[in-house]
């Protein structure tokens, strides 16, 4: 799977190293153990999906982490990317809307031995309670960018999230330096929707 990363021009060997670490099949729902390792979402659950690896690998190198660093994940999932950040040496927290996947994510944090923060809730309002963060990740599509996200980046923070329509999305890095953010456009990701107060008002799922 990592070889296929590094054809596919992922360069960052503190991923490719976290990813070759970390075991998928653990957090793939059991009729698709055998396609773990291939590069493609597979499902996991509550009509959700575990991230294509080409797509956990360009975000988490498109974050530009150092150890240490304290990361919002919005949309747990499995717990496969919350895993990766914190491999990487990542302060992580990470929040999830499904109930049962939260669940499911946290045995996969003691399986791992990690200590990661993580809670059931609408991640689209961020959690103030541990802003400012150095990067947030957001992995699931969002119509635009939730305020509340920008508001809890660090000064020197940066924010990956796919926005767009519920088909296709571009993912958008955004940077803050002070009180100004840039932006960078890549095109082509498609993700589940983000729901919540400041995203899609219904996923059906
Ligand atoms: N990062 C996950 C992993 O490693 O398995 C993949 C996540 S999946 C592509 C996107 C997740 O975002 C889904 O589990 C979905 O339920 C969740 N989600 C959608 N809207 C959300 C919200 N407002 N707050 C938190 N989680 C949300």
């Amino acid at each position: 799977m990592v070889d296929v990363l590094r054809q596919k021009g992922i360069w960052d060997e503190k991923v490719l190293a976290a990813m070759s670490r970390v075991e998928r099949h653990f957090f793939v729902d059991m009729p698709f153990v055998n396609r773990a390792y291939e590069d493609s979402a597979l499902p996991i659950g509550q009509e959700q999906t575990i991230s294509q690896p080409y797509t956990v690998a360009f975000m988490t190198q498109a974050l530009e982490l150092k150890r240490g660093e304290k990361v919002l994940e919005v949309g747990t999932g499995s717990g496969y990317q919350a895993v990766i950040l914190a491999m990487m040496g990542c302060r992580v927290f990470t929040i999830e809307r499904h109930l049962l996947l939260v669940t499911r994510a946290r045995k996969m944090f003691e399986r791992f031995n990690l200590r990661i923060a993580s809670k059931g809730g609408d991640g689209s309002v961020g959690w103030s309670e541990f802003a400012p963060f150095d990067a947030i990740i957001v992995t699931a599509g969002a119509p635009d960018i939730p305020q509340p996200l920008k508001d809890q980046l660090a000064d020197g923070g940066r924010l990956v999230i796919p926005v767009g329509d519920r088909e296709i999305q571009k993912l958008l890095v955004i940077r803050r330096l002070g009180a100004e953010f840039t932006q960078q456009e890549i095109s082509g990701f498609k993700f589940v929707p983000l729901v919540g107060k400041n995203a899609w008002a219904n996923g059906g799922a």
